[in-house]
């Protein structure tokens, strides 16, 4: 005896609408054999597409026991389910449910992407549409087709992967008698050739084409008959076991699956451009801002190194004040008033101190003819030229006797050159500051930028005409001491320490002043940097979010507007982890894109920034790889909740969403 193709006992189907639930099937049992042409009749509402949507695994009972060719359908897991519709069933729908956006051809022979066999089908679909009549019209899409052709196209669909049987759910339900006609006969030559056939209608010249009428009302069977004459076509064709049910065995990899959903992903992409565009905007804004604000911040940092070298490594400053960082001098504690004494006094220091100045920092007005411009006025002791590296090379360093005569001589840096004299030779000539007549004597060397300082932007003058003829001062802001070697450090420090507070009969744990060494200053000056990079980062960061909330939301968009279908190739047999990956692939090319794009801005912006403003900026590849890495990110995890919304629906929910 021959197992029977399908088999149902004692069936229900119970669908829960809120409250009220409504029982469609109510105890169905039926066995079909091999070889049938069976129609399914009744009133509407009679339960009739929910039986075959549970003979075609589109759906599962609530109770009772579904056997297909022996094997319990109750005991296959989701992905199995999906096999089996992949490779034994074929589905005709009343819609027809064609993708719109692929050509004829290439709807034929999507249940292949499924089916995990190598090959591109296109021979099979051709040669499938031949059998429906259609061949010549392949590269069609399905709006340019009647409603009785699409639903040719939909068998040949049906056909592609040779199934043992057809369902069909009305297939002549929106079509008029001739287009009818012309589809039973299809299936009748179908049901010849060997083909179980299973269908529902309610009209009767239609079920006039079947073997085997089955009425339902209520839910139930109400009768069952077979017609004389018309017993199954094939019944001696041996037994037939179900295949390995689970299909695409292979990889992602493996027969071209990738490049399938690659394909897919890039035709919805481009089918809702406008779309596709506005979430590709957002992830490329997020890379590039990322990439810029990434570049300024660690151009900061570079030009603050490249400063503290030229400074020297073994350099102290001594100031007023307690040693916090970006410590001003606080309003409690005394403030330690350095003098020249001493400066003195730490130079006296022969074996541990190689040079030492005093310094004093304030703002310069300075005027030249009808030019006037403001600058960073620093008032400087002799051996500050040389350990500041700002001897001139065009002009010359003050000399001892001028530092003592508090000379009214000045050293310039180029933005200052530039502002006030423009192409001319400044050296001799006579500029005021602070309405005081001074003389050029020298061009400090150009230094660039530190981050957004210009230390071009300097005037040096001797610190004593500094302090008691332009400023007022009676103290020095500090004091530069520069250590005979690296080594003596610690050892300087403390002896210029216990110096200074014997001169200014200062205790122990006196905090009036500090010295930092070049670690501390570069500690200071890299916090600084970092907060700064710190916060263009997030502001990056959150642009980036932004971009990435965008492309859920267009995923979910996208999701929602399509999940017939997803529901019209869940039945054709994709699994749960296809659709997923099939709406990951999209996302993540998205954000990909973007971020390449973005990438390009980005490194574009920074170059920007450096010729026309020049602003330090260095563009890393490690914000590069961030960008992308963080894009690629976005995608997946924004992607995949859509996705996984999508993957989730069942076959049946799916493909009756309107
Ligand atoms: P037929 O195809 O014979 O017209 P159906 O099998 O589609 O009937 O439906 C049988 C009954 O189940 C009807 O009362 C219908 O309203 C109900 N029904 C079908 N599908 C659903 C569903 N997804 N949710 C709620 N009720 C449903
Ligand atoms: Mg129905």
């Amino acid at each position: 005896m021959m197992k029977p193709i399908l088999q149902l006992v004692d069936v229900h189907r119970t669908y829960q609408i809120g409250e009220s639930t409504v029982q469609a099937l109510r105890g169905v049992s039926l066995t079909i054999e091999r070889g049938e042409f069976v129609a399914i009749m009744g009133a509407s509402g009679s339960g009739k597409s929910s039986l075959l949507q549970i003979l075609g695994l589109l759906d599962n009972p609530d109770r009772g026991e579904f056997m297909i060719l022996g094997n319990n359908v109750n005991t296959l897991t989701e992905d199995e389910q999906a096999g089996v519709r992949n490779n034994v069933a074929g589905f005709v729908f009343q819609q027809f449910h064609l993708l719109k956006r692929m050509t004829i051809v290439d709807n034929v022979r999507l249940p292949h992407i499924y089916s995990g066999l190598k090959g591109d089908f296109r021979q099979e679909a051709i040669a499938r549409l031949k059998l429906v009549g259609l061949d010549h019209r392949m590269d069609h899409t399905p709006n340019q087709l009647s409603g009785g052709e699409q639903q040719r196209v939909a068998i040949a669909r049906a056909l592609i992967r040779d199934p043992l049987i057809i369902f069909a759910d009305e297939p002549t339900g929106n079509l008029d008698s001739k287009n009818s006609a012309e589809i039973m006969k299809i299936l009748k030559g179908l049901h010849d050739e060997g083909k179980t056939v299973i269908m529902v209608t309610h009209e009767n010249e239609i079920a006039a084409y079947a073997g085997r009428v089955i009425i339902m009302r209520d839910g139930l069977i109400v009768s069952d008959e077979r017609r004389e004459g018309m017993q199954p076509a094939v019944a001696a064709a041996g037994e037939i076991e179900l295949e390995s049910p689970v299909s695409g065995k292979g990889g992602l990899w493996q027969d071209g699956r990738f490049t399938g959903f690659m394909a897919q992903a890039f035709q919805s992409i481009l089918a809702n451009k406008m779309r596709s565009f506005l979430s590709v905007l957002g992830i490329f804004v997020g890379v590039a801002s990322v990439i810029a604000m990434m570049a300024l911040g660690e151009g900061a940092k570079a030009a603050m190194q490249e400063q503290l070298k030229s400074m020297g490594s073994n350099m102290l400053s001594i100031r007023g004040g307690s040693a916090r960082i970006h410590g001003a001098a606080q309003g409690a504690g005394a403030v330690a008033r350095f003098t020249f004494t001493d400066v003195d006094d730490i130079a006296s220091l022969r074996t541990l101190i190689k040079h030492a100045s005093g310094v004093v920092n304030g703002n310069g007005r300075i005027v030249y003819g009808n030019k006037n411009w403001s600058s960073q006025l620093t008032g400087a002791g002799f051996d500050y030229g040389t350990m500041r590296a700002v001897e001139p090379t065009v002009g010359r360093w003050f000399t001892r006797e001028e530092i003592l005569m508090r000379s009214k001589s000045a050293i310039i840096g180029v933005t200052v050159v530039k502002e006030l004299f423009g192409g001319s030779n400044p050296l001799g000539k006579t500029i005021k500051i602070n309405r005081i007549n001074f003389k050029v004597i020298g061009i400090a060397p150009a230094k660039g930028f530190s981050g957004p300082q210009d230390e071009d932007d300097v005037v040096i003058i001797p610190v004593t005409t500094a302090m008691y003829r332009v400023l007022g001062k009676e103290y020095l802001s500090g004091i530069f001491v520069e250590v005979a070697s690296p080594t003596l450090i610690e050892q300087a420090k403390t002896a210029i320490g216990e110096q200074i507070r014997k001169r200014h009969r200062l205790k122990e744990d006196d905090d009036s002043f500090n010295i930092r060494d070049m670690t501390e200053i570069q500690k200071m000056l890299s916090s600084t940097t970092q907060t700064m990079s710190l916060l263009l980062g997030s502001i990056a960061a959150i642009s980036l979010l932004v971009g990435g909330i965008g492309i859920m939301n267009i995923m979910l968009v996208s999701v929602t507007e399509r999940t017939r279908e997803i529901g019209l190739r869940k039945a054709i047999g994709a699994r749960k982890s296809d659709i997923m990956l099939q709406f990951l692939v999209e996302s993540v090319g998205m954000t990909i894109s973007g971020g390449c794009i973005g990438i390009l801005a980005g490194i574009g912006i920074s170059l920007i920034l450096a010729t026309f403003a020049g602003w330090a900026v260095k563009t890393s590849l490690v914000s590069v790889l961030l960008a992308t890495t963080f894009s690629a990110l976005i995608g997946i995890f924004f992607g995949l909740w859509p996705a996984r919304k999508a993957a989730a629906l069942k076959p049946v929910e799916a493909l009756r969403f309107e």
